[in-house]
């Protein structure tokens, strides 16, 4: 094992010698991470695992929780849970590795966020195909993550040698005044299902770019992005105990790790009930957070919109990941005038996708992740059809193996029905009208959530009002342009606190010190 202890010093000659080191660990070949399992079948499935002070920790009789393939339902393997004396373990590595960590060179975490990119990219079949086999989508889809990921894992490596202070002019001008930034210490987070490999290197890299140390729990049911993660980062040279990966019950895990002193920072990607609560402990301990939480993104299409190209464009997108996407658009307002223009191409696009396993080349639509998820489209869809909604397309779960729903399109609803309130977070679009511009607005702006929107019009005058008064974190118009690594991705409301992505990456991860002497 690739050891490196640094810590317990911060005199600049040590450090110096560290730097030297690990350049040196960059440099060279990478001891590799610890081979997978016998190949069978599901041949080439993760090896799952603990991460812990830069080792691979395997079930060893701990307890564990078999991980499915939400297509075929096959069990691909069996994932460790972590012990309350693991958790202390990780803790314990994060606190010793940020000592040594948070003094280390820029230049260093950029070379080794570097080197991630790259063994992304050179892995991002074999990724990819894990994640399809355990979260389900289309293996394009999933490969395709893990290309703009390694973007992720670049941009971080960039942005991370441009962490600023600054030099305030004094009254008195005997006087130094200086700001500067440093890592806020070690951080847990804890990150979903949906975009496994997204969410949880885009919260890696922004934590280790800045100098802090980071405990990540990632999701259970869609274990292998994470477990490659870690992989990439000991293969890229990252020191032991910077990065720290755990499994469990969610609940008993981030309970434990945001009450110990040790943790200073909070990070949280999933539902709005599960950050608020997460969110107020982590305020019971006046520890910072960032929330990436959910949405219910209006899409608004003007009369004067290309509203063929629009409503194509918007059934593929809203298909993407079978609607399982925190910015997937959810509520549909039309305007009268081009209202069955529009029904009529968004229902033909939506039919024509093929729904099916992720890894037949042919699928464009893979099924749900979880059967949980089944049921919960099951009541929009009964909600709506209590409250008079048609059921134009779809409606039901598919009548074969697998966590399968079929998309589905719904029309009439009442302003206060689930579909049009609450995050579907599958694949249904529910579709109505409006008239007045200021009243669609309004109705846009109505729920108190803020994450993401979408405008088409031809109009720059309509664009314009829209971008200035939808009160959401992104405002698309004429096109999906969010979630680049150059540009920063939040919410407002009840969406969240905070952006990852673009030069606010590291906010979150940064302290403000003033310091001044004379
Ligand atoms: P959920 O609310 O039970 O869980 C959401 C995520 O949070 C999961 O990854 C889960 O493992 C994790 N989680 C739950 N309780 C936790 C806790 N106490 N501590 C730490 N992590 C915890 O719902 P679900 O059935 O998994 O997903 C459905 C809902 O979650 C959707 O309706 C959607 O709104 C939301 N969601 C949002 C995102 C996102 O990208 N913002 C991602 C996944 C799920």
């Amino acid at each position: 094992m690739r050891s490196l202890r640094c810590a317990n010093t911060t005199s600049f000659s040590t450090v110096k010698t560290c730097y030297k080191v690990l350049r040196h660990i960059v440099a060279t070949p990478a001891s590799h991470s610890p081979p997978r399992q016998t190949r069978t079948m599901h041949d080439m499935y993760e090896t799952l695992a603990l991460y812990i002070d830069g080792e691979f920790v395997s079930s060893d009789g701990r307890k564990t929780e078999e991980v499915t393939n939400p297509s075929t339902l096959d069990v691909l393997g069996h994932l460790p849970h972590a012990t309350t004396k693991d958790l202390d373990r990780a803790l314990a590595a994060a606190a010793r590795a940020f000592e040594t960590w948070r003094h280390s060179s820029p230049m260093l975490r950029s070379e080794i966020l570097r080197k991630v990119g790259q063994l992304s990219r050179d892995r991002a079949q074999e990724i990819g195909r894990n994640m399809t086999l355990d979260q389900g989508k289309p293996l394009a889809e999933a490969v395709g993550e893990i290309m703009t990921c390694s973007e992720h894992a670049d941009w971080h490596a960039e942005e991370c040698r441009r962490i600023y202070g600054r030099v305030i002019t004094p009254r008195n001008p005997e006087v130094r005044q200086m700001v500067l930034r440093e890592p806020i210490g070690v951080c847990a987070a804890f990150t979903p299902w949906n975009f496994p490999y997204n969410q949880a290197i885009r919260k890696v890299c922004a934590a280790i770019g800045s100098g802090c140390t980071i405990i990540l729990k990632g999701p259970e049911d869609s274990p292998s992005a994470v477990m490659a993660i870690a992989r990439l980062f000991h293969d890229a040279g990252l020191p032991p105990g910077v990065l720290n990966i755990v499994w469990g019950v969610p609940s008993e895990i981030s309970d434990y790790l945001i009450r110990s002193p040790i943790v200073r920072k909070v990070s949280f990607t999933g539902s709005v009930p599960v950050g608020k609560h997460i969110a107020s402990l982590a305020g019971a301990h006046m520890k910072r957070v960032t929330m990436e939480l959910g949405g219910h993104s209006p899409v608004i299409v003007f009369e004067d919109a290309d509203i063929d190209r629009a409503a194509k464009q918007l059934a593929r997108f809203k298909l993407r990941n079978a609607g399982q996407v925190c910015v997937s658009p959810t509520r549909f307002y039309v305007h009268e005038k081009a209202y069955d223009q529009f029904l009529e191409t968004f229902i033909s696009t939506i039919q024509s996708v093929k729904v099916g396993d992720g890894m037949d080349p042919e699928t464009q639509m893979g099924p749900l992740a979880h059967a949980r998820r089944v049921p919960a489209m099951t009541k929009f869809v009964e909600n709506a059809l209590e409250l008079g909604g048609k059921v134009l397309l779809g409606g039901e779960p598919l009548d074969r193996t697998g966590h399968f729903f079929s998309p589905t399109v719904v029309t009439d609803l009442p302003e206060h029905s689930m579909l049009m309130t609450e995050e579907p977070f599958g694949p249904i679009a529910p579709i109505t009208r409006f008239s007045d511009t200021d009243d669609v607005i309004k109705r846009a702006n109505s729920l108190p959530f803020g994450l993401s929107s979408y405008v088409f019009t031809n109009s720059l005058q309509t664009a314009t009002k829209a971008a200035n008064n939808i009160e959401a974190g992104m405002v698309n118009i004429n096109h999906f342009g969010s979630a680049l690594p150059e540009t920063p991705f939040g919410g407002l409301k009840d969406s969240g606190i905070g952006s990852e992505g673009g030069s606010e990456t590291f906010e979150g991860y940064l302290t403000t010190k003033f310091v001044t002497h004379i």
